[in-house]
């Protein structure tokens, strides 16, 4: 039997998008949300956003686009993202992030996919939207430049501003009011997953989706204190928004939950880890949602000591594996409680959660949210008893609609009755807590037996003198063995060997998992800025080193 959420089920409201975040009769508040961490100056209050949205709807419905259409944004994170999302989305269009280092295949790659109609880029790649619209031919009149400052026209490129109605056309602007059926299935997203696998796939998110996963999060955040979702009741809460507003795990937290908890958060244009920890002293952020490698950071980089980071309190860790190990080092040592939470694109952004007031220490990724099921499959497709690990296979009303123009892909990974397929194997106990034990495409067979790179990545960082590993197989003679790719601390640089590492393996872990394809010794794992080991080019390197 598959499991069923062990929490609510929960009410869902059947509506769009700006409807359920700015009900009817609610007055919107002043106080700033969106601030910039350098420039505190530079905010937006709920408010003042609700105003710039009816201007950009209203400007973009000028256009001429089509419902359904596409626009695309190309920038770093800044307080005016959140006005962009909510602008196109609330207006009807599908939002679509671009990461800002994509060169420029990748931008052509995403135009051509999503058939974009309109492009807001940040100046600074101004040049590289243009060069891609050209190749993908759209035209450069579908450009505007989009910072959070006017900007005059740069390569005749005019401001985002040029684009929307004035203030007088924006307070007259109504927003489309979708019903139940149009919210459930008007697209109002087409992120991108992160392509750790494969190519970048454009994964379609409803309105319906969204909200149900804002609920389905603030349902799990506040599990022990269900009255606290109201601001009157609730400690006042600060967060930094770092992750990626192109990226569903940023967008979920910094620009919708934000608005609904009304919680501030200090918007990060690029991530510094000093800025980053100078900011958490300075604001007094209470919680974090981070992805492994801050945790890493945290354990390891010795500016962490230099600033105070007492103000945080709890953080939600997810997007990757994390060892228990690192887990506990960070909560002993920075006395923060970190719950893990589990989640893809496809599923909006979350899933499973440790629910709020539990103080996980087992590297569990949580439980089930409400209104959610799972199970675990063999290789048989039959269901594995608890305990044992399985493919696990996700259904609810969080599920993506399909992929952008791939009914391939969805086919593969979305079945007629709903379960998506996640590529990801899990462990589940008696309590119905879930183990991530590792990705399927990404598991290691050696000699038929399988290793699973995340296990093998997080003893290494055990070790105090590695900086950060990544685990890849490399294919030698026809069999595939455990590679790791080894950045040392400073202070270790010359001093430990490769055989070094090797011993270390072999003190911890059975013989098959040792690490047989070598060690190499690099300065930095290269990593996504949503915090993924980038497999793709870990797996080029293994390929380029077997030729050695
Ligand atoms: P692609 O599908 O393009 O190859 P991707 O799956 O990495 O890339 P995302 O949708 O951004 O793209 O990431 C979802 C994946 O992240 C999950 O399938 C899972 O492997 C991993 N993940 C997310 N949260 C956790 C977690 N808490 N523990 C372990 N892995 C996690
Ligand atoms: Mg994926």
């Amino acid at each position: 039997m598959p499991y069923t959420s062990k929490h609510g089920p929960i009410d869902l409201p059947r509506v769009d998008i700006l409807t359920y975040l700015f009900p009817p009769g609610e007055t919107p508040s002043t106080k700033p949300l969106w601030i910039d961490s350098q420039e505190p100056e530079k905010n937006l209050s709920p408010a003042q956003l609700l105003r710039w949205v009816k201007r950009l709807a209203f400007g973009l419905e000028r256009t001429g686009l089509k419902k359904g259409e596409v626009v695309m944004i190309y920038t770093p994170n800044h307080v005016f993202v959140p006005v962009a999302y909510l602008g196109i989305v609330g207006a009807g269009y599908a939002f679509s992030g671009a990461n800002p280092i994509y060169t420029l295949p990748e931008m052509v790659h995403q135009i051509n996919n999503t058939g974009a109609q309109i492009i807001l880029a940040h100046p600074t790649m101004v040049a590289t939207a243009l060069a891609a619209a050209a190749k993908a031919g759209l035209s450069s009149e579908r450009i505007y430049q989009f910072s959070d400052e006017f900007c005059p026209p740069c390569y005749g490129v005019p401001d985002w501003t040029s684009l929307i109605g004035t203030e007088a056309e924006g307070s007259t602007y109504s927003w489309p009011r979708l019903s139940a059926q149009e919210a459930a299935s008007t697209v109002a997203t087409i992120n991108y997953s992160s392509g750790t696998t494969g190519l970048p796939k454009g994964v379609c998110v409803s309105h319906t989706n969204l909200i149900a996963n804002i609920e389905q999060t603030i349902y799990m955040k506040y599990l022990d204190k269900p009255f606290w979702p109201d601001i009157s009741k609730r400690p006042a809460e600060r967060w930094i928004g770092f992750l990626p507003l192109y990226h569903a795990y940023g967008q979920l937290y910094t620009i919708l939950m934000a608005v609904k908890l009304s919680v501030p958060v200090y918007i990060m244009k690029q991530f510094v880890y000093t800025d980053f920890l100078a900011s958490i002293q300075k604001f007094k952020i209470t919680h974090l949602q981070v992805a492994p490698p801050i945790l890493v950071m945290l354990s390891k980089r010795p500016e962490t000591a230099k600033y105070d980071i007492s103000s945080v309190t709890d953080v939600l860790c997810g997007a990757a594996p994390l060892s228990k190990e690192l887990q506990n080092d960070v909560m002993k040592r920075f006395g923060m409680q970190i719950n893990q939470g589990w989640g893809m694109t496809e599923v909006t952004c979350g899933a499973i959660h440790v629910p709020g007031g539990v103080s996980d220490d087992t590297g569990s990724v949580g439980q089930l949210d409400p209104n959610s099921e799972c199970k675990l499959l063999d290789d048989d497709g039959i269901e594995v008893p608890a305990g044992s690990p399985g493919e696990m296979y996700i259904r609810g009303p969080q599920v993506c609609l399909r992929y952008w123009k791939n009914e391939a892909a969805t086919a593969e990974s979305i079945d007629k009755d709903g379960w998506l397929k996640t590529g990801d194997v899990a462990v589940c106990d008696e309590r119905e807590y879930f183990w991530i034990v590792d990705r399927k495409k990404e598991l290691i067979k050696v000699n038929a037996l399988q290793v699973a790179p995340a296990e093998l990545e997080a003893v290494l960082l055990e070790h105090d003198q590695i900086a950060d590993a990544a685990v890849v197989g490399i294919t030698l003679h026809n069999e595939e063995w455990p590679r790791a790719y080894v950045a040392l601390q400073d202070n270790a640089k010359g001093k430990v060997k490769p055989e070094d590492i090797q011993q270390w393996i072999k003190s911890k872990v059975a013989k098959h998992k040792w690490l047989v394809g070598g060690v190499t010794f690099i300065n930095e794992v290269p990593k996504l800025a949503s915090g993924k080991i980038q497999r793709k080019t870990m797996r080029e390197w293994s390929k380029a080193d077997a030729k050695i």
